[in-house]
């Protein structure tokens, strides 16, 4: 079945963010009661960290952030609640900036291909099988066993497209 969808757009600076997170938040609910897994205090707390915005956030910044909350978080406190977040598909790890991004459909099993606006940090998250089936058959010619897919193309957002003046920007 060919899917070509938009999981996450890229909303501009001026939406309702806290819709986002609200939506974001219900998901991570349901998943987790779906999975019988615990959305304990201290992982919820992470989540809504990683969705204060549409940019990645790397472990380090989250533990800062924590340890002025509750001196005592250690780093593995974090690591351990991003894995837990990661295996229940409610945030993606992105590679070139080792940082996480809240997933825009975790309801979902997907392929992923990220926009990421190297201005302002903002990512949009597409799952297009066109482009996952391409590199399954060039890697299949290679005789590469593909286990995941990950994309990260860098760029620019259209808000900050029309911030630089000019309609066009080399890629
Ligand atoms: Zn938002
Ligand atoms: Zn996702
Ligand atoms: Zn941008």
């Amino acid at each position: 079945m060919a899917k070509n969808k938009v999981l996450e757009p890229f909303h501009g600076s001026r939406h309702d963010h806290d819709h986002c997170i609200d939506e974001a938040m219900a998901a991570a609910e349901i998943i987790c009661v779906a999975a019988e897994a615990r959305l304990t205090p201290l992982r919820r707390r992470v989540l809504e960290m990683v969705w204060q915005s549409h940019e990645p956030v790397g472990a380090y910044d989250l533990l800062n952030q924590l340890q002025k909350e509750k001196s005592r978080a250690a780093p593995p406190t974090v690591y351990r609640a991003l894995e837990f977040l990661l295996e229940h598909g409610l945030v993606h790890r992105i590679e070139t900036l080792n940082a996480y991004v809240g997933c825009g459909e975790p309801h979902s099993h997907h392929g992923a291909q990220f926009l990421i606006c190297r201005d302002c940090g903002a990512v949009a998250e597409l799952d297009d099988s066109d482009i996952s089936r391409t590199i399954l058959n060039k890697a299949k010619h290679q005789g590469f066993q593909v286990q995941r897919q990950t994309i990260e193309i860098m760029g620019l957002c259209p808000d900050c497209t029309s911030d630089s003046g000019n309609g066009h920007v080399a890629t």
